[in-house]
Parts: C-alpha cells; sequence; structure tokens
C-alpha cells in the first residue's frame, strides 16, 4: 500500500519544511545525545570497519566522565527531554553497563541502547529493567545465514533471535525497534525477514543501507546500486501501512518525493541542530557515524554546553556545502547538501546524491 500525500501535498511539504528547518537550527534545542561509550565489541561485522577510524585498543569513556557530562547539562536543560542513547561497539561489553544507566536515569535523563543482541539473558534483562532503560535497538539483517555473514560470528541471529523474543514480551519497554542493514544479499529476503520479525513479536523496523565509507565503499556486496536501491524503495513505499512490523526507512540521505513514502518523518539532517554525541576518545561530535575531524572539541578540555551553545556552526549552517552539484540544486531548501554523516571531509560534499544519482524520481514502478 502506497501512502503518499500527492502532488499537493508535497508541495506543501516542500514550502514549509525549509522554514520549520530553519527556525529549529536557530533555536538548536538538544534532544538526543550519544554516547559511543567503547569501541569494542563481540562480533566482527563487514560494514563496522567503514565507520571506525580508530583503535579498538581505545580505552573506554569512562563512567565519571559520561555522568560529569550529563550532571552540566542538567544544571542548564531539562533532562527530561533528552534522550541518551548509549552505543559503542557493543555496549553490553561496558564493564558495569547497567550501573552507569541506572546512574543516568537518576539524573532525570531517559536513556536507550543500540546492541547486536548477542549477551543479552533473561538476568540481564532484568538488570535493564532496574536500571530504566527506555528504549532499545536489535540489529538483525535477515535470515541466520545472511546475519551470521554479516555480522561475523556464526550463532550472532540465534542470539539476536532470542534476545528480540525476550525484549518484546517485557512490557516495560518503551520503544523496541529492530534496525536492518539492507545489501544486495538480503535484499530478495526482506520478506521473509518481516515474518521473522513478526513472529518474534517485533513491531517496529527500521531499514537503512550502508553508507559508501572506507572498505565498504569497495565492497560490491554492502553497497545497493541505482537498481537496487530503487528495488528497495519500491518495496519499502508497498510494505508500509501492511500487516506486519511497521516499516520505515531510515535517514540515510535525501529522497526527494520517496521522502513522504518510504519514511515517517521527512528528511532533516538533525545533527547538531538537535543531535550531540560524545566519542569514546571524548570528541565531541554529533552522530557516531560522522567524519572524526568534523569534532566540535573533547570532553576533557571543553566543557559541552559551551561547545553546544557556541560550536556546532558548521552543523547549523550549511551554506559550506552549496558546491558541485548541489550549488544550483532545486532541493537545496529541502536538503541542505544531504546526511552530515555522507560527507566528505576533503571535498567538503556528499559522498552520493541517491535522490539525482540513483534518479528516484523517475522510477516508475514507484509512480511518485
Ligand atoms: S548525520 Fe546522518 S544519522 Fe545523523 S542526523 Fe544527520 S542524517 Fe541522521
Ligand atoms: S544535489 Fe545536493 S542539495 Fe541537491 S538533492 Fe543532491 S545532495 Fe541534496
Amino acid at each position: 500500500m502506497i501512502r503518499d500525500k500527492g502532488p499537493a501535498g508535497r508541495w506543501i511539504h516542500e514550502k514549509l519544511l525549509p522554514m520549520q528547518q530553519a527556525s529549529q537550527r536557530k533555536l538548536h534545542d538538544l534532544t538526543y545525545l550519544f554516547f559511543e561509550l567503547t569501541q569494542r565489541c563481540n562480533l566482527s561485522c563487514r560494514h563496522c570497519g567503514s565507520d571506525c577510524t580508530s583503535s579498538h585498543d581505545m580505552p573506554d569513556l569512562s563512567h565519571e566522565s559520561v555522568l560529569k557530562v550529563l550532571e552540566g547539562i542538567r544544571r542548564r536543560h531539562d533532562p527530561s527531554r533528552i534522550t541518551v542513547a548509549l552505543t559503542g561497539g557493543e555496549p553490553l561489553v561496558y564493564p558495569d553497563f547497567f550501573k552507569l544507566g541506572r546512574a543516568i536515569t537518576d539524573l532525570g535523563f531517559p536513556w536507550g541502547m543500540v546492541t547486536n543482541g548477542w549477551g543479552w539473558t533473561p538476568e540481564k534483562v532484568e538488570e535493564a529493567r532496574r536500571a530504566g532503560m527506555c528504549t532499545i535497538t536489535v540489529s538483525l539483517d535477515g535470515p541466520p545465514e545472511i546475519h551470521d555473514w554479516l555480522r561475523g560470528r556464526k550463532g550472532s541471529y540465534e542470539r539476536a533471535a532470542q534476545t528480540l523474543r525476550m525484549l518484546a514480551a517485557a512490557p516495560w519497554i518503551q520503544t523496541l525497534d529492530v534496525v536492518t542493514c539492507v545489501h544486495r544479499k538480503n535484499l530478495d529476503q526482506l520478506d521473509e525477514t518481516r515474518d521473522l520479525l513478526a513472529e518474534m513479536g517485533v513491531k517496529r523496523w527500521r531499514l537503512f543501507t550502508i553508507s559508501p565509507i572506507g572498505r565498504a565503499a569497495s565492497d560490491p556486496d554492502l553497497i545497493l546500486d541505482k537498481k537496487s536501491f530503487q528495488q528497495l524503495m519500491t518495496w519499502t513505499a508497498h510494505r508500509r501501512g501492511t500487516p506486519g512490523p511497521a516499516i520505515t526507512y531510515s535517514e540515510s540521505g535525501y529522497l526527494g518525493s520517496c521522502d513522504t513514502t518510504v519514511r515517517d518523518h521527512p528528511f532533516f539532517c538533525r545533527a547538531g541542530v538537535n543531535v550531540a554525541g560524545i566519542m569514546a576518545d571524548g570528541a565531541i561530535l554529533a552522530c557516531p557515524n560522522i567524519d572524526r575531524s568534523f569534532s566540535q572539541g573533547n570532553i576533557i578540555d571543553d566543557d559541552f554546553c559551551e561547545v553546544w551553545e557556541k560550536g556546532y556552526q558548521c552543523f547549523r549552517n550549511r551554506k559550506w556545502l552549496r558546491e558541485g552539484e548541489c550549488a544550483d540544486c532545486k532541493k537545496w531548501d529541502v536538503c541542505q547538501g544531504n546526511s552530515f554523516h555522507l560527507i566528505d571531509p576533503e571535498t567538503k560534499h556528499t559522498r552520493i546524491c541517491y535522490f539525482k544519482e540513483f534518479e528516484l524520481n523517475k522510477q516508475p514502478s514507484l509512480d511518485i
């Protein structure tokens, strides 16, 4: 079932959205804060090295440094309006993970985590409840063989599936969703994956595609080409709103009019506008997969709140990205140079424009 706003709805959307986004850039209300607690992991995903540039020998972020940042934020902001997202690596390998979670809850921040699903037991689920965890995202990348291939460890599908069954049966979790990395090997298995998730009790499902960054850029199995990306858009548009887990495509890039059919929310890269992140080495950034050269400081030397107020200018005023093919693009107002995680710091330009390169507006099967 295609849910499309139609030409009039899309016109309003493209006229009003830039105004709304401009006001949010001006306000830059912090609503989402990542902490990359560790770069260590118990799996060895094929696409992970593409986003990690630092050595996995890097020390973890300490409990003290996380809490110091949050205490500083609490003095100036209402903590109940800022979601703390604990990521890695794999957060469960981080020492006393739930003790940190409890301390974050006690400071008044809602918190959630992203996990690969390995290492969960009923006792860990109970620890998560006691620590006040609100949201959790589990990665699952298709049927068993394909998931294990991508995650680099046999049995990782079974572990993730067991974890999902346990979490889906926990009524206190406010939001549980699954994120699937779509690539060429699982593209034709999306219906099968959806049936598996429904059987596990999953209600929300986010799809994303791997960015052409680092070694993933040259792996033909991982990166979707034009035809396969169009196939994904068509599949998503037709499956949204049908029985089974609610499907949405992630914020991986501006998609033109597909935006209104494959996503819950229109494209708006909130990095540095509403989203900040602290990396394992203390670097102050936004989303974890943004190039580290865009760091705005380091919590070792800088006060995070000062940086949030006065820094992040290259995220909030994106005129510097208006060059190359973006310079005279008719979609500049709604796109503003694409997702920040796709920006190449050397060329100062998006690594890929899905909208233009994949000709999403010319896709007959979507009829949009
Ligand atoms: S950088 Fe990417 S992941 Fe982060 S807000 Fe922008 S689009 Fe979303
Ligand atoms: S050319 Fe630039 S501004 Fe236009 S849609 Fe592509 S990334 Fe966005």
